[in-house]
């Protein structure tokens, strides 16, 4: 009697642990991403207040794989990894890129590396036509069940190699790269319209992003940040 009582004290004790972590999780989730927007506005400055909005809304962790998904480090100010070698960008740098692009609504982006999908889901958030390529395959896939689950199954994503481009959907409005070419590769300035705005890490041990303006035909360059990001790589 005694140890049936205890059975059912310890299945009441669990079950009631269990439902609290799950609720109390997604406020702790909840809780680390406002802090990461706190950090962003407050100590790196970050003033785009629709960019701060939309990553403020997506939540980040869903995007890392669950087998690197670790409530400590989901939300933190460093990149993450994603499995298959690769990383999901710090906050700061996906802020700092989705702004410089300055992405209105309706506006078309295609972004090179879709990697774990969120940057892509942030770009979605502002409201722009995303498409988005990914070399490795498990990646892309990953990201385009994710991007579905998430609300975000509009984002047209394409396993394949990034230096070609997508021109069956060119001209677009603004091209965003997350991985690092050694020169800034033609294809993607000749698929940008008249006026859009690219901006790719260039280099290889040292990597500056560069932000380019099409004006008259011609792309205005202009070098900003150092940044780390994985090298983008040829396909076969
Ligand atoms: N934007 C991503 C981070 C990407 S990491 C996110 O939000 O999670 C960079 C990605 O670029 C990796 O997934 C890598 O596989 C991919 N990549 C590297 N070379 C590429 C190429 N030539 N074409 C397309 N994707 C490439």
């Amino acid at each position: 009697m005694g140890f049936l009582m205890l059975a059912i004290l310890l299945g009441l004790v669990t079950s009631s642990c269990r439902s609290s972590d799950e609720n109390g999780s997604d406020a702790r989730w909840n809780a680390a991403r406002a802090e990461m927007v706190a950090l962003l506005k407050q100590f790196y400055g970050v003033t785009d207040e629709r960019v701060l909005a939309a990553m403020g809304k997506v939540r980040r962790h869903v995007f890392i794989p669950a087998a690197f998904r670790d409530a400590a480090t989901a939300y933190g100010d460093y990149p993450r990894p994603i499995g298959h070698g690769q990383t999901i960008s710090q906050p700061y740098i996906v802020a700092y890129m989705t702004a410089c692009v300055d992405v209105k609504p309706g506006e078309k982006v295609l972004e090179i590396g879709t990697g774990s999908g969120y940057q892509a889901a942030v770009l979605a958030e502002l409201g722009a036509e995303v498409y988005s390529i990914e070399i490795i395959p498990e990646l892309a896939s990953h990201a385009a069940a994710t991007l579905a689950g998430e609300g975000y199954g509009g984002v047209h994503v394409l396993t394949g190699d990034g230096y070609k481009g997508w021109p069956e959907h060119a001209p677009f409005d603004v091209v965003i790269v997350t991985c690092a070419p050694d020169d800034v590769p033609q294809a993607l300035v000749e698929q940008l319209r008249e006026g859009g705005r690219m901006i790719v890490p260039v280099g290889s041990a040292a990597q500056r992003l560069v932000m380019l303006r099409k004006k008259d035909g011609r792309a205005a360059r202009e070098d900003g940040l150092p940044v780390r990001f994985v090298p983008m790589v040829r396909g076969p």
